[in-house]
């Protein structure tokens, strides 16, 4: 499909025969007063209406469109927040007018931003809090792209003889990272480097890492954790593969932690996991803060070690209470109303109740995992016992449907469970994928199970799997 692009024109019909094919109908009924006399114009769909609609008809044209969205709740593929509590929203509704950018007209949307950075900081055991630097984002993809570029520029800052000449930047990664990576290294022309899967093994190896870079690696990238089945990527293991490689020769790479998930489940339930700050080699830690930091979209945020590994040239500044406020992002004007919703969130819930909700997630995972288990038609990869993810594929004896069949048929119950393929060198194994969010119950749990087992039956009675279009079977799963 190509990207958004004007109506389809149908050949040779002039274009206002055209525009009647393509509008949106009026039920006499939504009018704001008389069915019989309100409802006389029936607007464009792919043209702006030559006049007004009524705001009460505009509104339910769009809700009833948007009806037939999936429910976000049952949406088993999404890392991103589906609910929130009303005081949040209400939060949110009060600040959806302000823009980020505008530090001097709304400082105290400003000063919530710096205490975030400042609270996640400390919640990443930054060796000094007070000089730690960071930003809000769009989400954990603008913070990629920033974290790439810092990365890159204390590259050719070290490189400046060679650089402009012939040498050309890297950056390491396995290949099971998000596709914010694939984007950040085609938009910023820097070559992506990936370990591939092996075996069992569905995530970056510290040693294959260590390997693939060279003089002219930027970073080595590791996931907490990876979209692909939510294990975490062990980063302790690549500083000290790469602590051996400059050792061996001089290479000093730093690592940039791509926590978009972990970065806010690992430091509430994995206090003795050593992935963050602690490490004197991880130089960068980016998070989503519409995943696991519990907020709608969108909100992401990117820190910096300490001012030295984010080059001064790459902030910029803009005016704030008559002095300079630096400013690190790629857009501009911004929504405000998600960064008050992390500092709501953060103040609302502290360690314990964030504790709290992720382990109650992860406890779901478990069990949802151990049942799914016993229904003995599935083999989990595995268990949710990092990220409260999970993923499993067909038992080895299962001929008669596979992972797409399964997926396709639970949307029919209006569950979204996705199904894909995994990539270089376990094209082989096509899994299912099960996100555990907060609002996700142990009820709703339940009822995914019972609605499993009610099509399995039917399932197991297939001569073979049904084949299907495999993209059209599979929601996107990053
Ligand atoms: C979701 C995700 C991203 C992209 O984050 P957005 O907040 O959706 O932009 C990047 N990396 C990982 C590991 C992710 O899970």
């Amino acid at each position: 499909m190509p990207l958004h692009r004007g109506a389809d024109r149908a050949a040779g019909m002039p274009r206002s025969e055209r525009d009647e094919l393509r509008r949106l109908s009026i039920n006499p009924f939504y009018g704001e007063a008389d069915p019989t006399s309100e409802m006389t114009s029936a607007p464009p769909m792919h043209r702006l209406p030559d006049g007004p609609t009524p705001p009460d008809t505009a509104y339910q044209l769009v809700h009833d469109e948007l009806m037939l969205d999936g429910n976000s709740r049952l949406n088993l593929a999404t890392f991103v927040t589906t609910w929130m509590e009303p005081q949040a929203t209400a939060l949110m509704t009060e600040c959806r007018d302000k823009n980020m950018i505008d530090k001097d007209e709304y400082p105290r949307t400003a000063e919530l931003e710096r205490r975030c950075v400042a609270m996640l900081a400390d919640l990443w055991n930054a060796p000094d809090p007070a000089t730690t630097v960071g930003c809000s984002t769009t989400g954990s993809s603008e913070a990629c792209m920033l974290a790439g570029m810092a990365l890159k520029r204390r590259w050719a800052g070290r490189n400046a003889a060679r650089y402009p000449a012939t040498a050309r930047p890297n950056l390491v990664m396995g290949v099971n990272v998000q596709v914010c990576w694939d984007k950040f290294c085609n938009f910023w022309e820097v070559e992506s480097r990936q370990v591939p899967m092996e075996g069992d093994r569905f995530h970056l190896d510290p040693q294959a890492a260590a390997e693939l870079c060279d003089e002219n690696t930027i970073g080595v990238v590791a996931v907490l954790g990876s979209t692909f089945d939510g294990s975490y990527e062990p980063v302790a293991e690549l500083c000290a593969a790469l602590d051996a490689l400059q050792e061996r020769t001089g290479l000093d790479i730093p690592v940039h932690v791509d926590g978009a998930s972990g970065a806010m489940v690992a430091p509430f339930l994995d206090e003795d996991l050593v992935w963050d700050f602690r490490l004197p080699r991880v130089s960068s830690i980016n998070t989503s803060g519409h995943k696991y930091g519990l907020v709608y979209p969108g909100v992401g945020w990117a820190l910096w070690r300490s001012p030295a590994e984010l080059p001064e040239e790459l902030v910029f500044r803009v005016n704030y209470l008559g002095g300079d406020m630096p400013t690190f992002a790629l857009n501009f004007s911004r929504p405000g109303a998600q960064v008050v919703a992390q500092y709501y969130t953060f103040l609302r819930l502290g360690r314990d109740g964030y504790r709290a909700v992720q382990q109650t997630a992860r406890d779901i995972a478990g069990k949802l995992a151990g049942r799914i288990e016993e229904l003995g038609d599935f083999r989990l990869l595995t268990r949710g016992n990092e990220l409260p993810v999970f993923a499993f594929t067909t038992a080895p004896g299962v001929t008669a449907f596979d992972v797409f069949d399964v997926s396709r048929r639970l949307r029919e119950r209006g569950w979204l469970v996705p199904a894909y393929t995994f990539p270089a060198h376990r094209e082989d194994l096509s899994v299912l994928r099960v996100v555990c969010r907060n609002g996700f119950s142990a009820d709703l749990a339940t009822l995914l199970v019972a609605d499993l087992k009610g099509v399995l039956p039917e399932l197991r009675e297939q001569e073979h799997p049904l084949g299907r279009d495999k993209s059209a079977a599979t929601a996107f799963h990053h």
